[in-house]
């Protein structure tokens, strides 16, 4: 593309809980066709919770949420908020969440800060949440870097630039399902202003679709369809000016999903279950509201003062749900939690000070919706409806996630036998600028994709177990290295 004068080194597209398996030649060709001549991970993971923020924080810290402190996509943070849930996708909730924590809310460094304190410029066009755009780059205004958040132009900064790109492209398209004008826009915005006249070396693009998509219509509807044929052409755009660029070869471009979706068949309604039973789930901690948290598809209940009765009467509880699938505790033997028939939670390898005592998920299974896509689970949720689409849990399909490469040094048609995860891609591009890693960064760079280097060691594969009288809860980790990944976890009836 004219104009362009210097490409990125690395651009990063994220099409947020878009499945491997609607990666069709005919709804997204140019992705397809990416993905099959550049190098795929097919065994490719998210973090958990498969949630958004979770991941969008991992991703950008190439760490799990123990590092990041991002741990639910809603949660309960006494720091934040003493008397009501923390939103992590709400701008209000995300900068009352920096104040609490002087800046730091998000708890290792990120592949922004590491660039920047390199010379390294850092760009963020986003249409997803103020939350998850805020966390691609928290510390954007004090590095400089320009981050654009289309859902919530608040969030857009340094303010100057942010303003005059409102001028020129503004009025902003309402948020649609398919979100077809405020994506092209987005890639308007990328094309022909963020590229040509900041030149970042790296370039984060998130795609809002197909999540809010699937969450609303359903995960193979038209309208889901519509939305990744979408995302397909405003990426295909992008390629178009990368392979027609003289410098083409500087530039390393990675796609990936954050997580992908189920179809929401069984509705259930855990909180108002919870409270029938006497075990009421709030906005607080105190004598009258032991447990705060959310309660959804996958939980995140913090318990007052860990109080290890009441840990007790919920795990015990939930354990005879016919919808609950796994249950987390803390303080186990590193397999089996402390309360019985739970695993431990240092297994979700999330232990932060924020992580809430007890994780459940709800069940979920293979079998095909209405548009006969695999993948089916019970849900919770007042915005999702009956055949919507959610996420979260540990599911198999939900936790395969889209990680694929293309760029100069790179294999080519390269499928790689590892696991990975999004969280290996701030490792591979600072290994790629010769930049050490932090230590928080337990990602590893994904040296099977280079030509010529040396592969990553053997995969270890775990599974671990829990019983309890209703059923008995799986969970299989892998290990590459110093690098950990969830593959999965399942339950089978008693
Ligand atoms: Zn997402």
């Amino acid at each position: 593309m004219t104009g362009i004068a210097k490409l990125p080194r690395f651009v990063v597209f994220v099409f947020d809980a878009l499945r491997r398996d609607m990666i069709s030649a005919r709804h997204m060709p140019h992705l397809r066709r990416f993905i099959d001549e550049g190098c795929d991970f097919p065994a490719s993971r998210c973090v958990f919770p498969s949630a958004t923020r979770v991941n969008a924080a991992a991703l950008a810290c190439g760490a799990m949420p123990a590092a990041t402190g991002v741990v639910a996509n809603q949660f309960f943070d006494a720091r934040v908020y003493a008397n009501k849930l923390f939103h992590t996708g709400r701008h209000d909730d995300m900068q009352a969440a920096e104040r609490a924590y002087g800046g730091a809310f998000v708890t290792a460094p990120t592949l922004a800060d590491v660039l920047a304190s390199h010379g390294y410029s850092v760009a963020v066009v986003s249409s997803g949440s103020a939350g998850t755009t805020h966390l691609l780059n928290p510390r954007s205004a004090t590095h400089g870097h320009v981050t654009l958040c289309l859902s919530d132009w608040r969030r857009s900064s340094p303010q100057a630039y942010a303003g005059e790109i409102l001028r020129r492209y503004g009025p902003l398209p309402q948020a649609a399902t398919p979100n077809l004008e405020r994506i092209r826009l987005q890639m308007d915005m990328t094309l022909e202003a963020v590229l040509p006249e900041i030149a970042p070396d790296v370039l984060l693009i998130w795609f809002s679709d197909p999540d809010s998509t699937y969450h609303e219509c359903g995960i193979g509807s038209p309208q889901s369809i519509a939305a990744i044929e979408n995302t397909d052409r405003q990426f295909g755009r992008f390629l178009d000016a990368w392979r027609n660029h003289p410098e083409s070869a500087r530039c390393m471009v990675a796609v990936c999903s954050d997580h992908a979706q189920l179809s929401a068949e069984r509705r259930v309604r855990p909180k108002d279950a919870m409270r029938a039973a006497g075990l009421v789930v709030g906005n607080r901690l105190d004598a009258q509201t032991p447990y705060a948290g959310s309660a959804g598809y996958y939980g995140a209940i913090r318990v007052d003062a860990g109080n290890p009765e009441k840990l007790a009467m919920l795990a015990q509880w939930l354990q005879e749900q016919p919808w609950c699938g796994h249950i987390f505790t803390p303080d186990g033997d590193g397999v089996r939690g402390a309360i019985p028939g739970t695993l431990d939670r240092r297994l979700l390898m999330l232990e932060h000070a924020r992580a809430p005592e007890l994780y459940y998920t709800m069940r979920a299974d293979d079998a095909r919706n209405r548009f006969g896509l695999p993948g089916t689970c019970w849900f919770a949720s007042r915005e999702i409806p009956d055949g919507g689409g959610t996420h979260g849990g540990l599911h198999r399909i939900e936790m395969s996630n889209l990680l694929a490469l293309q760029g100069e040094g790179l294999r080519q048609s390269y499928r790689s036998p590892w696991p990975a995860s999004q969280t290996d891609l701030a490792p591979t591009v600072l290994s790629r600028l010769g930049i050490a890693a932090p230590a928080t960064m337990t990602g590893r760079a994904l040296s099977e994709a280079i030509e010529n280097a040396a592969e990553p060691p053997p995969v270890e594969a775990r599974v671990f177990d829990a019983q309890s009288a209703r059923h008995a809860q799986f969970l299989r980790l892998w290990r590459v290295g110093g690098s950990a990944y969830i593959d999965q976890g399942w339950v089978e009836q008693a």
